[in-house]
């Protein structure tokens, strides 16, 4: 008799794996697939010379969702890591996200007050130029950054970067992308605005294979060679009453109604022998369009907060955002208003499909944080055991 399983999870990311954690929990039978040769999907992390590297992009876990982080907690010891990433742009240095110290940086002024009027009149200018109304909400990136935080910080913290990393002018990018820079009147350098943040003590790796523990996993195993190698067992093949999908969605539908667009970043990583400190924080970003990445990574500042010289190397890490093509791995969707359209085609057929969910990053066509991907998959699963 062939094996007989409740699901088959595709794809050993994040999603897979809380979905498959939790379904084995509940007695039912998993099997995950992976066509890479590693779990964890694109939070996967590998240790070298004592550091653990992100090799797909740094990712510091965040939520202000006490349920998600007590779950993620129960999987690995998280660390107190802060991201405050540090902005080049010519001669200056300029912390994130905008604050006190930016604008202090930028202008001079030194209190609160003297940071709201100089920014009020920044954004004031932007606007008359632009002839934005009160009320109309801005039609693209560009617009709400200028209404944000005006052109000053717009031209030299916000238009290369976000060109570089989308390939795309501002002009022609949603607005939402950059939302997800807050602007504060206090020295605080913490980017994000969560409740929780930190690393996993060991990497995202182990987490996962915590998560996974229990489950059969089968690596360098592709949906479509699975699939393929089933159809021809015959009376053999497996049996999988439901599928978790969590490649790319245009992908499982043979890109039948055409090909949506992702974002990729070519990483260059150096191992630097007997430095033990590079450039003193986890993430520099280069603002400047000139300069061909977006940022460099210090891998060994997520884990060796107060002590980076513990370590006598440091591996650090460019990262050059270019166009998806075929055979990249795919790591943004480009949300914008000829991939949304497109997307909620495929969401159309997906819809048709009983017996798949489609889920994360990829399944979804969503720029998803972690822990809304904790949130989305523990949701499937709890739609799942009420069905
Ligand atoms: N961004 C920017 N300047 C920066 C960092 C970010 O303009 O120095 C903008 C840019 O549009 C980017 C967005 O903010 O796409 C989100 O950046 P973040 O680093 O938060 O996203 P991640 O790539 O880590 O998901």
């Amino acid at each position: 008799m062939a094996a007989s399983y409740d699901y088959l999870i595709v794809g050993a990311g994040l999603y897979g794996a809380v979905f498959a954690h939790e379904m084995n929990k509940a007695g039912r039978k998993c099997l995950v697939i992976d066509r890479r040769d590693h779990l964890a999907g694109n939070i996967y992390t590998k240790e070298t010379h004592g550091i653990n590297v992100h090799m797909y992009g740094a990712h510091i876990f965040h939520t202000s969702n006490k349920k998600v982080w007590d779950y993620v907690n129960e999987f690995a010891v998280f660390n107190n890591y802060v991201n405050s990433p540090v902005a080049v742009y010519e001669d200056g240095l300029y912390n994130l996200p905008f604050n006190m110290n930016t604008f202090h940086a930028l202008w001079g002024v030194r209190t609160p007050d003297e940071a709201k009027r100089k920014l009020a009149s920044e954004i004031d200018k932007a606007g008359e130029a632009l002839g934005l109304k009160d009320g109309v909400a801005p039609a693209n990136l560009e617009e709400q950054a200028l209404s944000l935080v005006g052109k000053d910080i717009y031209e030299k913290l916000i238009k290369g970067y976000t060109e570089k990393q989308w390939g795309r002018d501002c002009k022609e990018l949603p607005a939402f992308i950059i939302k997800r820079l807050p602007v504060r009147f206090t020295y605080n350098n913490n980017y994000f605005n969560d409740t929780y943040q930190g690393i996993p003590v060991g990497g995202y790796t182990e987490m996962v294979g915590k998560m996974l523990d229990g489950t059969e996993v089968r690596l360098k195993c592709s949906y479509a060679d699975l699939m393929e190698a089933n159809a021809a067992k015959e009376s053999d093949a497996l049996n999988f009453k439901k599928i978790v999908y969590t490649g790319m969605i245009d992908e499982y539908f043979d890109y039948s109604l055409g090909h949506l667009q992702y974002r990729t970043l070519k990483f260059e990583t150096e191992l630097k022998e007997g430095v033990a400190n590079h450039q003193g924080n986890a993430v520099v970003n280069y603002t400047e369009r000139a300069i061909p990445y977006t940022r460099v990574i210090e891998h060994k500042h997520f884990e060796y907060i107060n002590d980076p010289e513990k370590i006598p190397d440091t591996v650090i890490t460019y990262e050059y955002p270019k166009e998806y093509e075929d055979g990249d791995e795919p790591y943004y969707p480009v949300n914008d208003e000829r991939n949304q359209t497109l997307y909620a085609e495929y969401s159309k057929l997906a819809d048709k499909q009983e017996n798949v969910i489609f889920g994360g990053r990829l399944g979804q066509y969503r720029y998803y944080d972690m822990d809304k991907v904790i949130e989305a998959a523990l949701d499937a699963v709890s739609a799942e055991l009420r069905a």
